[in-house]
């Protein structure tokens, strides 16, 4: 596994990125190329490339991002109305081979009914 991601260099201060949160496990970051009124995206400082890819050893991480997903949202404001979305594997659209969970939320997306 290769740790130089595009997000490991972030997380390392080589490219520059609008950082809304971090602590020792994570940093959250607003997206580049928002796709609704606010989209930021939780990345575990562990380069872990997709989430198929996670062990048990990643259990208490995982389960961490989940509860500071909440806490971002509640922080941006919007912890009644978000979603959350992790592409997994270049056929569902991921392009950035280090686990990230999108935070989406804001009128006119969190509303939309994506049908499931
Ligand atoms: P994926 O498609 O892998 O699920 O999501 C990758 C996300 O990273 C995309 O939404 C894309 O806009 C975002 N992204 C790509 N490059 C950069 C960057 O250099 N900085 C930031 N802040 N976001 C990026």
């Amino acid at each position: 596994m290769s740790a130089e991601t595009l997000f490991t260099r972030i997380i390392n201060g080589e490219i520059p990125a609008e950082k809304i949160y971090e602590d020792d496990n994570c940093i959250c970051i607003k997206d580049i190329a928002p796709k609704a009124p606010i989209h930021v995206l939780l990345i575990p400082r562990k380069a872990i490339p997709r989430l198929a890819d996670a062990t048990a050893e990643d259990k208490a991480l995982l389960g961490q991002l989940m509860l500071t997903a909440g806490d971002i949202a509640r922080q941006l404001g919007v912890d009644d109305a978000f979603r959350l979305i992790v592409n997994n594997g270049e056929a569902a659209g991921q392009t950035v081979f280090h686990l990230h969970l999108h935070i989406l939320a804001g009128k006119g997306y969190s509303e939309a009914n994506l049908g499931f």
